[in-house]
């Protein structure tokens, strides 16, 4: 059997056994009886590039065969021989209902996943620079989404030109995506990106779910997670990539189990397909732009016109940073102006001298991860001190590591640039002196708003936009909602039945990972209540 998943050179050797386990006749006999036995000759093309997926024993398949997406590499036979060949409804099925093969294969196929991606073997090349925002947007789109792509740095690959003329690309084209070896897409949207790729193909978004979920975040996720595995009919719509907030977090070091400490987007990537795994469907680059919620069932409009019709919502759509409130940082966005410090941003970054603005914990988080790649942090604090916002753990981190200036009762007064930001000019506010530094790159991690603008009055709001619920909303609130029930509204319940919101949207949410996951469960018991009625 052919499968560059197989011929691939893995970096972990002592993993090998977990990648491609070897499975006992007793399990082998139970796939088996999930799929059927087949002859195979020498040379036949199992599976094609661009086929839906199947599972072969001896055996193929990574995560995409939960998700549904196509296969990206071809399958040939080498020899003549046998197999089971499952299809891929009955291995969901397969995975939900035999604990032992469910933990072997979803373990292989994550790691598989790991290692497509570590070796970049995929069916997307991006072609782009590190100088631009685009480009940037793309890799994180790429990079969140488990995406395994090529990258080809236009500022370092000598054979650059040659691929360009390959696919008829000008410069000015670039970023470029080269999608399936065949379209080539310029400056695409993440939408154009994840149609072309068919992140959402095998998507049915017509018929009414029991529950959609907006967002797909750490407080969606869960609730697809345990609102797949009690059996309801889950999509969930999500704007960008899984694992929202949490996703752009280098490392979260206080949710319950990971006493390492686990990234943001290690941690959506289990979650993702955790949800997967019980058959929850997750439509990416997919905005919620409407809710429908005149009569039932509701209904959810999303920016490409579609519909997606509920008989329960749960808005998961959290918040994001409050952008900078300068003239130019709009411009810079991307170009030396970031909201978010993963990986990909440390790589722009390395050996320069940055600036973290914020005093909370995601700023904190920032600070201490870019400390070890960069040239030197320094700290943006508007208060005077940082006690009052964040953990203690980090405070003393931050205190002790010689590599970060921590700099109170200071602010940003302008920054400089045209393409890309080159200077920088902060203000202490205690003597009101002005200090302009040729610095390139600020992580702007403060203040977040809620991601409510879209819900259109549907629910009622608290004076800053976020979602009340449950006991925050008082009797008058819900004699202005028109609030049709003799019960109250459940715990997690907005102001509009059988609708629930979840995580930092929710007025009063605490911004942790932790209480977004275990509110995202906590409105699945009350969904399956509200379903009953
Ligand atoms: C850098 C950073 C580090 C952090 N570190 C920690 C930590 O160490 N420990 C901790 O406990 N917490 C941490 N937090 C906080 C934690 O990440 C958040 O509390 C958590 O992510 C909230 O989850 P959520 O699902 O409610 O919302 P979010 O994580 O904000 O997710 C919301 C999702 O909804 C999507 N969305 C928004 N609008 C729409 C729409 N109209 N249609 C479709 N989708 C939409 C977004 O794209 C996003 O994916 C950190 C946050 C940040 C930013």
């Amino acid at each position: 059997m052919t499968d560059p998943i197989l011929a691939m050179p893995l970096k972990v050797a002592a993993r090998v056994d977990q990648v491609f386990p070897t499975l006992t006749a007793a399990q082998i006999a139970r796939i088996a009886a999930h799929g059927r036995t087949r002859r195979i000759q020498q040379g036949e093309v199992l599976l094609e590039v661009g086929d839906q997926l199947r599972f072969f024993v001896v055996f193929t398949g990574e995560v995409n065969m939960l998700s549904g997406r196509r296969q990206f590499a071809r399958i040939r036979a080498s020899t003549d021989g046998e197999v089971i060949e499952v299809e891929r409804e009955q291995l969901v099925s397969l995975v939900q209902t035999d604990s032992e093969l469910s933990e072997i294969l979803m373990r292989a196929f994550i790691l598989r996943r790991v290692e497509l991606i570590a070796q970049q073997v995929g069916d997307a090349v991006l072609v782009g620079s590190n100088h631009s925002a685009d480009t940037l947007r793309i890799k994180e789109f790429l990079t969140r989404n488990g995406y395994p792509h090529a990258y080809v740095d236009l500022d370092r690959d000598s054979d650059v030109q040659q691929l360009l003329d390959r696919f008829h690309v000008s410069l000015a084209d670039i970023p470029v995506v080269i999608c399936r070896g065949e379209s080539v897409l310029r400056n695409p949207t993440n939408r154009q990106i994840a149609d072309c790729l068919g992140f959402n193909e095998a998507i049915d978004r017509t018929h009414v779910r029991d529950l959609v979920v907006i967002g797909a975040g750490p407080s969606g996720l869960a609730a697809a997670v345990y609102g797949a595995s009690e059996g309801l009919d889950v999509l969930v719509l999500e704007s960008n990539a899984p694992g929202g907030q949490a996703g752009s977090s280098s490392k979260i070091e206080n949710y319950l189990g990971f006493p390492t400490g686990i990234s943001g987007q290690e941690l959506a990537g289990r979650a993702y397909t955790q949800a997967q795994k019980f058959g929850a469907q997750i439509l990416i680059a997919k905005c919620a732009r409407r809710l429908a919620c005149d009569r039932k069932p509701y209904a959810i409009e999303l920016d490409d016109g579609e519909r997606a019709p509920a008989r329960a919502v749960i808005i998961a759509t959290g918040a994001v940073y409050r952008r900078l409130s300068l003239d130019n940082a709009a411009q810079l966005e991307g170009a030396g102006v970031y909201y978010g410090a993963t990986f990909v941003e440390s790589q722009l970054c390395r050996a320069e001298e940055v600036i973290v603005v914020g005093g909370g914990n995601s700023a904190g988080q920032a600070a201490v991860f870019l400390a070890q790649t960069s040239k030197c942090v320094h700290m943006l604090v508007r208060s005077d001190g940082l006690a009052a916002s964040m953990s203690r753990y980090l405070i003393r981190r931050i205190e002790e590591n010689p590599g970060i200036n921590l700099r109170t009762c200071t602010e940003i007064v302008s920054l400089e640039g045209n393409e890309h930001l080159e200077r920088v000019a902060w203000r202490d506010n205690r003597t009101g002196k002005i200090d302009t530094r040729n610095i390139r790159h600020i992580f702007v991690m403060t203040g977040a708003v809620p991601n409510t603008a879209w819900l259109g009055g549907c629910v009622l709001l608290d004076a800053k936009g976020f979602i009340k619920t449950g006991t925050d909303l008082s009797r008058d609130d819900l004699m202005t909602a028109h609030w049709p029930l003799t019960r109250s509204p459940y715990l997690l319940e907005t102001s509009l039945p059988g609708v629930f919101a979840v995580g930092d949207v929710r007025s009063g949410n605490v911004k942790r990972v932790a209480s977004a996951v275990g509110e995202g469960s906590i409105a699945v018991a009350s969904v399956h209540q509200v379903l009953r009625e």
